[in-house]
């Protein structure tokens, strides 16, 4: 199985220009930020992932996580990477520096994120549920709980985890069933929850759950979930966790990849009810949790990128290794490694140009992320915003699709040896299956694109990013070089692809919404190709001659080669999705049940 290395330069190119690292250091708050910090911190975190996180992938994969009477125990090495992970600060990076954490922009928080998801997404799963366990305790609950739980969180002493999950409510949390009885100053929890991700394990010394669950009084649907902060170990007056609470892992599930993550049934109350603590408002939890979920689905579509990317590394160097006929045109009569036939080459660059494209639009939203929450100017904070809001579900739902296929690109560059686990390339196509399906579906994501975000504000903040689109469109038009006349005709006629099936949407989702829903989860895709093909533009233009950068030539062609082929090869799928999206797909509405 090869070896993990960060794609760092890449990774720093779009940090700094195309996110804009330098605008997003000089917000308020990242005072201590300076780029030579935000490049030492990348390439600590290259270091650790790759010589730390990396080994242990497969043997957590072949072991898993284990259950006994106590609980569940981490696989193999998990306990101990986590020591260090912790030791080394990486728990606290983008953590509130009131209690304790770095405070350091999203943005570097993305980076590191995707070098934890490429060496190990299993284990990232960890940190990255204890991260958005604190952003909703941070955003919503009292400052004694905040006092209590969000040092430790931020430390890494303990980990934090989502419980949303029961059998009978997954996409649909309308109908969570588990009970808050009030008992004093606290509640106490009854209920079953499934799907835990690490809902238990031995790594740390305590667990801390955000839990959604229903008050007595609590009207029906989701205006009546409230959220609870219930620990595995109850806090002592000094700090320390005490007493065991009556919550436990019932059992872990059998599953098709990220093994070493404990997908966890949770059983809350089995004796006198679990102690737990109300976060917020009664009858406010969904929203509250929502708060969690957004950090959530952009760390997840992260995922799908890191998993990409790890599957084109191995593929990559597998196919410069494996000596395999001649290509065509060879004069000479060796045999030679199979990067060398065109299709392997064109299966290679399908992956890098869309890994780079994915990573640019990742990493250009969450420098939106920070200044929607830090810009000194509420306008363009509020601007920010609803450039975070529409693209999340783009974000998580393109990205893990792209996840999906790409690994599943891996395996077919490995040939045979793709579909036998020794490669690994197997491993990062089972383990990038689940992204498309936790933190909300592929289809949720895309509901949530079309029902909420674009009918919201009538397409006002799509209509924003599509005028940002063609000014880098323009752009292109200024720059001399065999690459960009195509590159600027593919954008253009994809801009027009989005704006058309925008159009459409916008004007079907009130007479016809069942047609606009069925559309949306090939609208989401369309707008996820066109997002890249615009970062990949701006991308190539900067490698062209940005007055500002000054990176290395073979990186410049490279960046413009690869912006050209995402252009000519990714791009055209925008029309094609348009007219998929036009057909609106509602004769499927029409056929009966019993013929499906
Ligand atoms: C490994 C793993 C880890 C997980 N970790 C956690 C966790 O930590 N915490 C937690 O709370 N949960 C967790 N989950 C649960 C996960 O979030 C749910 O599985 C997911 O939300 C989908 O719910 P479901 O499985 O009930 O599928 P369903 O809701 O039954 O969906 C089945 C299909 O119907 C579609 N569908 C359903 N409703 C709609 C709709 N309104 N519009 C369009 N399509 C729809 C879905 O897209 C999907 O294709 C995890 C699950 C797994 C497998």
């Amino acid at each position: 199985m090869t070896e993990y290395r960060a794609p760092i330069q890449d990774m720093k190119f779009v940090i700094n220009e195309l996110a804009g690292l330098n605008d997003v250091i000089a917000l308020p708050g990242y005072e201590e930020m300076t780029p030579d910090l935000a490049e030492a911190v990348l390439d600590e975190a290259a270091k650790f992932a790759s010589e730390v996180l990396a080994p242990l992938n497969k043997p957590g994969d072949e072991h898993g996580a284990s259950l006994d009477r106590n609980g569940v125990i981490a696989a193999e090495g998990y306990s101990a990477a986590y020591r260090q992970f912790v030791d080394n600060g990486w728990s606290a990076l983008s953590g509130d520096p009131e209690y304790g954490g770095q405070g350091l922009p999203g943005l570097v928080a993305a980076a590191t994120s995707e070098m934890w998801n490429s060496a190990n997404m299993a284990f990232a799963l960890c940190p990255m549920l204890t991260a958005g366990a604190m952003e909703a305790i941070n955003a919503h609950a009292s400052d004694e709980l905040k006092a209590a739980y969000l040092p430790r969180l931020i430390s890494g002493e303990w980990t934090g985890t989502m419980n949303l999950t029961e059998p009978q409510a997954g996409s649909d949390l309308a109908t969570t069933r588990t009970r808050a009885v009030p008992d004093g100053d606290h509640y106490r929890i009854h209920g079953q929850k499934i799907f835990i991700t690490w809902g238990d394990h031995d790594m740390t010394e305590n667990v801390v759950h955000l839990v959604l669950a229903r008050l007595p009084d609590a009207p029906e649907g989701t205006r009546g979930i409230s959220l609870f902060l219930v620990p595995k170990f109850l806090v002592n007056a000094d700090g320390t966790a005490g007493a065991r609470n009556d919550v436990t892992c019932a059992s872990i599930e059998h599953k098709l990849g990220i093994h070493a993550s404990p997908t966890c049934v949770m059983a809350f109350g089995e004796k006198d009810g679990a102690i737990g603590y109300l976060v917020g408002q009664p009858n406010r939890g969904l929203a509250h949790m929502f708060t969690m979920m957004n950090e959530a689905r952009q760390k997840v579509g992260i995922q799908g990128l890191g998993i990409a990317e790890r599957a084109y590394q191995a593929a990559r160097d597998y196919a410069k290794e494996r000596v395999q006929g001649r290509p065509v045109g060879h004069k000479g009569t060796e045999r030679l490694a199979i990067i060398h036939h065109p299709d392997v080459r064109r299966m290679l660059l399908t992956m890098k140009s869309q890994i780079e494209a994915m990573r640019a639009f990742a990493y250009v939203l969450a420098a939106d992320v920070d200044r929607a929450h830090r810009h000194p100017d509420a306008v363009e904070r509020q601007r920010r915003q609803a450039r975070v809001d529409l693209l999340t579900p783009v974000l998580k739902g393109w990205c893990t699709e792209l996840g999906v296929e790409l690994a599943s690109t891996g395996v077919q560059v490995h040939g045979g040896m793709g579909f036998i686990e020794e490669t690994g390339a197997a491993q990062f196509l089972r383990d990038a299956r689940i992204a498309t399906i936790y933190e909300g579906t592929t289809g949720i994501q895309a509901a949530d694109l079309v029902g909420r975000k674009l009918a919201g504000d009538n397409g006002a903040a799509m209509k924003a990013l599509i005028g940002q689109m063609r000014d880098a469109e323009t752009r292109l038009s200024t720059a001399n070089g065999g690459e960009f006349p195509a590159i600027r005709a593919h954008l253009a006629a994809a801009i027009d692809a989005l704006e058309q099936a925008t159009a459409w949407l916008l004007d079907v989702i009130r007479t016809e919404p069942a047609s606009a829903m069925a559309a949306s989860v090939t609208y989401m895709m369309l707008t996820g190709y066109v997002c890249g093909g615009w970062q990949m533009a701006r991308a190539a233009l900067v490698a062209h001659g940005g007055p500002v950068w000054d990176g290395d030539d073979e990186f410049r062609r490279a960046k413009i080669i690869t912006a050209r082929f995402y252009a000519e090869q990714i791009l055209p799928k925008a029309g094609a999705l348009l007219s998929v999206v036009k057909s609106g797909a509602s004769h499927a509405a029409t056929l009966r049940d019993e013929d499906f």
